[in-house]
C-alpha cells in the first residue's frame, strides 16, 4: 500500500488500565533497550506479534522493536549493536547468550513517483524508506499485528483496527487484500497459517483474494516458502493450513503441482500430534510425509506380481524427493534422510525373516524409520501388529553389539534384496570377503 492510499485516521488508544500487557511479561533485555530509547527521546514501540500474542494471554515466542531512531541513531546508543541486513537494514542489540533484540525503524511504503529508475535498486530503496508508525502500522500485513505497545505510555496503540479482530477473533489483511497479496505473495500463507495457529475466523475477503490470487505465490522466492512451510509444522497447523490451502486453489502454485490425498492429510494431522508431544520439526520427516503416499502409489502401479526390488523403490523415491528438493534446493542430506524412511518402511512392511536383518536393526537410522512407520500406522490406522513386532525385535537389538551399516540407498543390489527371489533387478553376486567386517552405517541390512 503505498501512503497515498493509507487511511488518515486517529488510532484507537489503549491506556495502561485498559489491556491487560504488564511489563512483567517483557523480556528484561527487550525492557533495557526499549527504556533507552525513550529516555533518549526517541519513540519506543513493542511490535508484531509478541504484543498480538500478550494481548490475546499467550506467551511471546520473541520480542521486537520499532522505533524513530535510525540504525546509525541507534548504534550511538548502544555498544553491543549491530547494523544487519543488506536490503532491510535493522539494528540487532546482541547481549551475552546469543540473545538479541531486533530494533527496526518505523518505515512506510514509497509512492511509485519516489522509485529509483533502476529496476535492480528498487527493492532495496523501497525496503528502507523510513517513515511515521501509522505508515509503519499500514504496511504490516495482518490487522492482529499490526498492533503496537508504547514503553512511553504502557498504551496499546491502534491504527489497522486489529484490537477490534483480535476481540472478535477474525482475521484480516490491512488494506486490500487483492493489492496486499499482490505485492507480497507470501502474505496468503501467513493469512492461513495465522488462522490456524490462533482458531481465527478467515474473513470472506481474504478467503476470495487468495482464491484470486493464488497464481502469484509461484513466483515467491523458494528460499522464503521453505521456510514458511516449516513455520507450519513448528506451529503445528501443517494439517489445516494444507487443507485450507486446498481449498482456496493456494496449494498447487505454493508447492507446484502438488495435491494432497487423505493419507496425507491424516500423515499431516499425526505431524502435528507429534510435534504437540514435544518431537522437534525435521525436514526430512516434513519430506517424507508430504510425498509419502505418492511414493507409495508409485510402488504399487510398478509392482505388478511381483515385489519391487528395493533398487526400483529407491529410483522411486529419487524421482519424488528430488523435484522437490530442487525446487527448493534443499541439501541432499536431508533428502537422503527422507529416502531412508521410505526405503526402510518398505522393508519394514514385508516383515521379519529378511537377509541382513540383523544389521538393519542395529543402524542409527532404524529407529527413526520405525518412528515413521509409527506415524503411518497411526494414520493410516493399519499395521499395528506388525508395528509391535519390530518394536520387540528393535528392543533386542539395541542391547547387542555395534554392527556395520551402509545407507539403505548404499547398499549393493544383492544386500537390498532382502532375500527376496523375485526381485525385478538382476542381481549380482558379490565376492566373499576375506578378511573381518569393518563397521560401516546402513539400515538395510
Ligand atoms: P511469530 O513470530 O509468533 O510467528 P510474528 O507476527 O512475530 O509471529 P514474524 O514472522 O516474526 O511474525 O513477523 C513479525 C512482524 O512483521 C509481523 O507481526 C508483521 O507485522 C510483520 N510481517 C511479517 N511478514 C510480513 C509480510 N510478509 N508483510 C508485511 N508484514 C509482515
Ligand atoms: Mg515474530
Amino acid at each position: 500500500m503505498t501512503t497515498s492510499t493509507m487511511p488518515d485516521t486517529e488510532p484507537v488508544i489503549l491506556p495502561r488500565d485498559r489491556h491487560c500487557i504488564s511489563r512483567k511479561q517483557i523480556d528484561e533485555r527487550c525492557l533495557k533497550v526499549l527504556y533507552r530509547l525513550h529516555r533518549s527521546g526517541y519513540k519506543a514501540y513493542l511490535v508484531g506479534g509478541s504484543v498480538r500474542d500478550m494481548l490475546l494471554g499467550r506467551s511471546p515466542k520473541d520480542f521486537d522493536v520499532a522505533t524513530d531512531a535510525t540504525p546509525e541513531q541507534i548504534k550511538t546508543l548502544f555498544r553491543n549493536c549491530f547494523i544487519v541486513g543488506r536490503r532491510f537494514r535493522l539494528a540487532h542489540i546482541r547481549f551475552s547468550g546469543n540473545y538479541v533484540v531486533e530494533v527496526a525503524t518505523f518505515r512506510r511504503n514509497p509512492s511509485p513517483d519516489e522509485l529509483p529508475e533502476d529496476p535492480l535498486e528498487r527493492r532495496g530503496f523501497v525496503e528502507n524508506v523510513f517513515g511515521s508508525p501509522q505508515e509503519d502500522a499500514h504496511r504490516r500485513d495482518l490487522s492482529i499485528n499490526g498492533l503496537f505497545y508504547d514503553i512511553g505510555t504502557f498504551s496499546v496503540i491502534d491504527y489497522v483496527g486489529g484490537l477490534k479482530d483480535l476481540e472478535n477473533q477474525r482475521l484480516r489483511v490491512i488494506g486490500d487484500p487483492l493489492v496486499r497479496f499482490t505485492e507480497d505473495p507470501v502474505r496468503m500463507l501467513r493469512a492461513l497459517e495465522f488462522s490456524a495457529r490462533l482458531g481465527f475466523s478467515l474473513a470472506e475477503e481474504v478467503r476470495e483474494a487468495i482464491y484470486m490470487r493464488a497464481p502469484l505465490i509461484a513466483e515467491a522466492a523458494p528460499a522464503r516458502i521453505r521456510e514458511e512451510l516449516l513455520e507450519l509444522f513448528r506451529h503445528r497447523v501443517a494439517a489445516p493450513v494444507f487443507s485450507q490451502a486446498q481449498a482456496t486453489g493456494l496449494l498447487t502454485y505454493l508447492i507446484p503441482g502438488y495435491e494432497k490425498d487423505p493419507l496425507t492429510a491424516s500423515l499431516l494431522q499425526a505431524t502435528d500430534s507429534l510435534t504437540t508431544q514435544g518431537a522437534a520439526v525435521e525436514e526430512y520427516r516434513v519430506l517424507a510425509v508430504l510425498y509419502f503416499s505418492d511414493f507409495l502409489k508409485s510402488c504399487e502401479a510398478c509392482e505388478g506380481d511381483g515385489e519391487l526390488h528395493i533398487a526400483d523403490t529407491l529410483k522411486i523415491a529419487n524421482r519424488i524427493l528430488g523435484q522437490h528438493c530442487q525446487y527448493f534446493h534443499i541439501a541432499s542430506g536431508i533428502r537422503h534422510q527422507a529416502r531412508e524412511l521410505f526405503i526402510g518402511f518398505t522393508r519394514l512392511r514385508r516383515g521379519q525373516g529378511r537377509k541382513g536383518e540383523k544389521r538393519f536393526l542395529r543402524h542409527p537410522l532404524t529407529p527413526l524409520i520405525l518412528d515413521f512407520y509409527r506415524l503411518w500406522s497411526e494414520a493410516a490406522g493399519e499395521g499395528e501388529e506388525l508395528l509391535q513386532i519390530w518394536e520387540s525385535a528393535l528392543a533386542k537389538a539395541k542391547s547387542a553389539p555395534a554392527s556395520s551399516g551402509r545407507t539403505a540407498s548404499e547398499e549393493k543390489p544383492e544386500e537390498q534384496s532382502e532375500g527376496q527371489t523375485e526381485g525385478k533387478s538382476p542381481r549380482r553376486r558379490r565376492p566373499r570377503r576375506r578378511g573381518p567386517r569393518k563397521p560401516a552405517p546402513s539400515p538395510e541390512g
